[in-house]
């Protein structure tokens, strides 16, 4: 059994947001700022007819930098989780352009790990930021006890609901999910590689980011319209108490997912593969939504949760279905000609709270 109660139904969802700067294409056409953050987890829209305020575990405005959003976030505490034997799970949501990948990986996604140190240090995202804290903490722990741990990696792509493996994409052919919800579903022949260092990963996080963009080029700007999802198996072995003493082995989970664009892409406009992809996002974030909304409602769980609904939601059915927690990023552009879409982003993240 973990030692560490993952606590009540409100411990078990964090839900922030975080509001990117205007960008340069934005400020040239005189695109104003109506979102404004107040008291650390209030954010209130200036609507063109409405001012609407809503309020979140925290609230990171335009100058928030890449540490101050990892070490308020929470993302330490899913770390922190996962060693103890849980599953985390982090997601970014958000319009395309709204910092999803700019949040979890660092600006211009894979393009960071062809930066200087320095440059590197500073804006690397969350994940690599929680790595190293993993790294850390294990390597501190097992200095402790002299237990060994291991670390299993997979990384992978969920588009138009085919799956694709993000490390070793030439193996990745109609890779299907297998198992069931009391024991776990897990996309087979996903390639699953152990790291002993920080370095590694990085270069797994680096080429996956590289093989997303390289689809995204073929198939008309797939990595905005996929889901990226990042997984990292902690295996530690422990020792039983002095009456067992067999040996044990506490597995945790740590799982990152950058979620394809939020943005409502009208249905009419789209046709034939279009449409069915559009729909598809539509709805794995809509069940998502239901799923993560369920998790913090007591009454909600004892219902019919609908993993089954997405193939997203049923990879992480092991995360939303009690036994763990997550953190839900919610990213926005402050851009007035956003609004609709900064809205209907609030309101989702608003939902799963
Ligand atoms: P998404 O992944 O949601 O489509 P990106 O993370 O690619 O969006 O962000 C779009 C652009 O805005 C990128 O150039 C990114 O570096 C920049 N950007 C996003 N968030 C921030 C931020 N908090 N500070 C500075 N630039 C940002
Ligand atoms: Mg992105």
């Amino acid at each position: 059994e973990p030692p560490q109660d993952p606590g009540t139904e409100k411990d078990r969802v964090r839900v922030i947001v975080r509001v990117r700067p205007l960008n340069s294409r934005e400020t040239e056409k005189s695109d104003r700022s109506i979102l404004y953050c107040e008291r650390e987890n209030s954010i209130t829209v200036e609507g063109a007819k409405h001012s609407r305020r809503f309020t979140f575990d925290s609230a990171f405005d335009v100058t928030s930098t890449q540490e101050e959003v990892f070490h308020y976030s929470g993302v330490k505490r899913l770390v922190d989780m996962a060693i103890d034997g849980y599953i985390s799970t982090c997601f970014a949501y958000g319009q395309t352009g709204s910092g999803k990948t700019h949040t979890m990986i660092g600006p211009g996604g894979a393009n960071i790990f062809r930066m200087d140190e320095n440059f590197r240090i500073k804006n690397f995202g969350l994940v690599p930021r929680a790595i190293n804290y993993l790294f850390q903490q294990l390597r501190e722990k097992s200095h402790e006890t002299n237990a060994p741990y291991y670390i299993r990696v997979s990384y992978c792509e969920i588009y138009n609901e085919q799956i694709h493996d993000l490390i070793s994409p030439s193996h990745s052919d109609h890779l299907q999910i297998r198992g069931s919800i009391e024991d776990g579903f897990y996309v087979e022949n996903l390639f699953q590689t152990y790291i002993e260092t920080m370095d590694e990963l990085l270069t797994i996080l680096e080429e996956g980011e590289l093989n997303r963009a390289m689809a995204s080029h073929n198939l008309n700007d797939t990595s905005s319209r996929s889901h990226a999802m990042l997984s990292i198996q902690i295996e530690q072995d422990i020792q039983g108490t002095d009456d067992q003493k067999e040996q044990m082995t506490r597995q945790g989970k740590l799982v990152f997912v950058d979620l394809a664009g939020s943005e409502k892409v009208k249905a009419s406009l789209s046709k034939g593969k279009q449409l069915t992809e559009t729909n598809n996002i539509n709805k794995s974030l809509l069940v998502l939504g239901t799923c993560i909304s369920a998790l913090s409602d007591s009454v909600k769980r004892a219902g019919h949760i609908p993993y089954r609904d997405s193939k997203l939601t049923r990879l992480l059915a092991d995360s939303l279905g009690g036994h763990g927690i997550t953190l839900m990023i919610a990213c926005i552009s402050p851009a007035s000609s956003c609004e609709n879409e900064s809205l209907s982003t609030l309101r989702y993240a608003n939902r799963a709270k």
